[in-house]
């Protein structure tokens, strides 16, 4: 999001306002409109003619079955008749009036970004104005989590179910630390991380397509130095198959790690890139590290998403040069000796796939589910999962 500057007096600025290439001039109307047509009294061309901006209510969307499916399947824009920018409120309205709201704060989040709303709200606590201090502040404390939680999220690659386990699993203890991956938002390099805390895992959520370095580090820093016993660790299935056979190993030099490691997370990977090789690619096609806000492989093609909103699409084919050389010779896909595996192939955009292998998996996914940290159905497009680590294992032995 930009201002543009046009006009100053005093304190008072005009300008443009510039939100995902739509631009909206200041001052401006912001007509309240209701997300359900039928109920919207003016009619949505004479709004159209007046505003840049509207406002309408992501919670009753949410709650109601045929808006919430028009929103999911079609976004936002197509629901309401509007294609400019498009802003939501959360529920905290009804949160204020009635008490309590049936929608988990970052459930709402990842739900506006879902149906693609332009500017989302928090589900903040609409603290009335005549409570007392101690009142003001827990609440506000409250919503600053969930601002900071809401705006962290919102990195998550996927359905965000690897951080949402995580996330779960430090709320309740059931690890002490566990090895993620981070980059530089500057460079893109990315490092090997040692997550502490909820907040840690948060800030680690996205995929990172570009390997640089050595991709355990953080394990030996956790297990050697901080002598941590309750470890989670998240890798491509290379990474997650070294957790194995150190696991399976009767090493007595091992021995500390293998009764430090609870649980192995393996993410779907067909390829991953020499972080040298791509840099260069981006900048030779005039694109900065720092313009990137997401890679995903999606479709038999690399999609890059800029932070401008705009994407840049590679074949693999053309990309195959920067390609590591061992993920050439790599024939796994879902990560077999995981105990969870999460990917994005087999289930629409915004949700994830989750191969659950054993007991341990499934003890850590179904405890983030009873509290209420992830919400699943079945209806998982597994042929489709098969056809990919079918392709991959092909590659292998053409090559
Ligand atoms: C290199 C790579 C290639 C992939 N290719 C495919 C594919 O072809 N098809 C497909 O369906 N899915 C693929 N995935 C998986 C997909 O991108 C998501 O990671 C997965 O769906 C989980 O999404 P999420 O929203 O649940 O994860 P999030 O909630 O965003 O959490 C992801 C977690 O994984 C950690 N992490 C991210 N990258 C790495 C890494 N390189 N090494 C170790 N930890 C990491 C993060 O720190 C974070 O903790 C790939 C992932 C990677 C890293
Ligand atoms: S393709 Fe294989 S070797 Fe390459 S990063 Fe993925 S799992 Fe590792």
């Amino acid at each position: 999001m930009t201002f543009e500057i046009k006009h100053r007096d005093a304190m008072g600025r005009i300008g443009i306002l510039n939100i995902n290439g739509k631009k909206i001039e200041t001052p401006t109307i912001m007509p309240v409109i209701h997300p359900n047509p039928k109920k919207q009294i003016v009619s949505m061309d004479l709004i159209k003619k007046l505003a840049d901006v509207i406002i309408t209510n992501s919670y009753i969307t949410y709650r109601t079955k045929h808006l919430r499916e028009i929103a999911e399947e079609k976004g936002i824009h197509k629901l309401i008749g509007f294609d400019k920018v498009i802003v939501t409120d959360s529920g905290s309205f009804q949160l204020g009036v009635y008490g309590e709201v049936d929608v988990e704060p970052l459930e709402i989040i990842e739900f506006q970004e879902k149906i693609g709303v332009d500017v989302g709200t928090i589900l903040d606590i609409p603290t009335p104005p005549d409570v007392d201090r101690d009142r003001a502040e827990s609440e506000l404390e409250e919503t600053l989590k969930r601002a900071k939680a809401s705006i962290e999220i919102k990195n998550a690659q996927n359905g965000g179910v690897v951080t949402a386990i995580l996330a779960n699993a430090f709320d309740e203890g059931l690890i002490d630390g566990a090895i993620v991956m981070v980059d530089d938002k500057w460079t893109l390099e990315p490092e090997s991380y040692l997550a502490l805390s909820k907040e840690d895992v948060l800030k680690s959520a996205g995929s990172k397509y570009l390997w640089k370095g050595p991709i355990l580090k953080a394990l030996k820093t956790a297990v050697m130095e901080k002598k941590l016993r309750k470890l989670a660790v998240v890798g491509t299935p290379c990474v997650i198959n070294a957790i194995y056979q150190i696991l399976s190993s009767d090493n007595d030099l091992l021995k500390p790690f293998r009764e430090a490691i609870r649980l192995k997370i393996a993410l779907f990977c067909f390829e991953t890139y020499d972080y040298s090789k791509m840099i260069k690619k981006l900048s030779e096609d005039g694109i900065e590290p720092w313009e990137v806000k997401k890679m995903d492989i999606e479709a038999g093609k690399l999609k890059i998403t800029l932070i401008n909103g705009n994407t840049v699409e590679y074949k693999l084919k053309d990309v195959e040069f920067a390609m590591r050389n061992g993920c050439k010779v790599c024939g796994d896909f879902t990560g077999l000796t995981s105990d969870i595996s999460v990917g994005n192939v087999g289930t629409e955009k915004g949700y994830s796939t989750v191969l659950i292998r054993n007991k341990w998996g499934e003890g850590f996914f179904k405890r983030a589910v009873y509290n209420g940290y992830i919400t699943y159905d079945e209806n998982v497009d597994l042929d489709a999962v098969k056809k990919l680590a079918e392709l991959k294992r092909k590659r292998v032995k053409e090559d």
